[in-house]
């Protein structure tokens, strides 16, 4: 097996690929906390889906609960960057935590448009996934207006008794999503829709790169847990080139997968450190020579400031 998959090899880099601004401020909020308050820092869910950043964090000092009954009274609280519902936010009020949120400014503009729309009276057709923290924090900003689309079919079920709206989960695949919304204007031709697009610029540009490499190569790697709804859709769009895995890290890797792939396609979720994937680009250079191509599809430059709670 191990000569099977012996190089040489061109590993296709797509890019941007890895961090975005929503991940490298959020992980930035628990560091500061932690130096500023010192450990233990308290945080609600994985602050980003990665298992790596998760246990990075971990033994620093950040505690990661699934709730905040587990959490003392009083103590310092991160929000994750998938965001929370209203009710989470008053929990920690009436506890007295001391938050500071990390939600992703991204998924705080779709929460204030569910809100919007909302308070106008309309349904809220959230397109997502169901059990997702970003779609319960953003059904949660609906109230009793917001229900989860995560099928064309589901369009056929929701309630017609009043004026219609939709947005999206930032991270879906971008034609999928764009299927679903074409069915709720299809039932509703009056829904509104968005301002901007809801899925978010790091997840476009991420996609669009992955497939421009997926196009090219025998076999795709995109780096991400498994609970990271962009590393999944990075996959899915691969997946319709050409063989595509998901891994945490190189150690994921089954040497089944490069045998006779002479051009491997390498990427990383929204969520995943880039280190990653420079690891396995080492290990790569390990089973004979690599030459390395990026593909670049557009280059990114935003950048979120810190909430002023992360700064006092
Ligand atoms: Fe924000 Fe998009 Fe990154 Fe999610 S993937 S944290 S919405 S920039």
């Amino acid at each position: 097996r191990w000569a099977a998959a012996a190089g040489p090899r061109t590993v296709l880099l797509a890019e941007p690929r890895s961090f975005c601004a929503g991940v490298e401020r959020a992980i930035e909020i628990v560091e500061l906390a932690l130096e500023r308050h010192g450990p233990p820092v308290y945080v609600r869910k994985q602050i980003v889906h990665n298992l790596h950043v998760v246990e990075d964090l971990g033994r620093r000092g950040a505690v990661f609960v699934d709730e905040l009954d587990e959490v003392p009274a009083g103590a310092v609280t991160v929000f994750s960057a998938h965001g929370v519902s209203p009710k989470v936010r008053e929990e920690a009020a009436r506890r007295g935590l001391r938050v500071i949120d990390a939600t992703c400014p991204l998924v705080s503009k779709v929460h204030a448009e569910a809100r919007r729309f909302a308070s106008e009276g309309r349904l809220v057709a959230l397109i997502g996934h169901a059990g997702h923290e970003e779609a319960e924090g953003t059904l949660g900003e609906s109230g009793e207006s917001g229900v989860l689309v995560q099928t064309v079919n589901d369009v056929a079920a929701l309630p017609a008794d009043r004026p219609v709206s939709y947005l999206m989960q930032t991270t879906l695949a971008e034609d999928e999503a764009a299927e679903i919304a074409a069915a709720i204007r299809r039932r509703f031709p009056d829904a509104l829709e968005p301002k901007r697009n809801d899925i978010c610029y790091a997840t476009t540009n991420r996609q669009r790169a992955v497939h421009a490499i997926a196009e090219e190569s025998d076999v795709v790697l995109v780096v991400g847990s498994v609970n990271s709804s962009n590393s999944l859709r990075l996959v899915e769009v691969a997946a319709r080139h050409s063989p595509a895995h998901l891994v945490d890290d190189q150690g994921g890797i089954a040497l089944d997968w490069l045998a006779g792939a002479r051009t491997i396609g390498l990427s990383a979720g929204a969520s995943a450190p880039p280190r990653l994937v420079d690891d396995i680009v080492a290990a790569l250079r390990g089973l004979g020579e690599v030459t390395v191509e990026e593909r670049v599809i557009a280059q990114e430059t935003v950048r979120f400031s810190l909430p002023k709670e992360a700064l006092s």
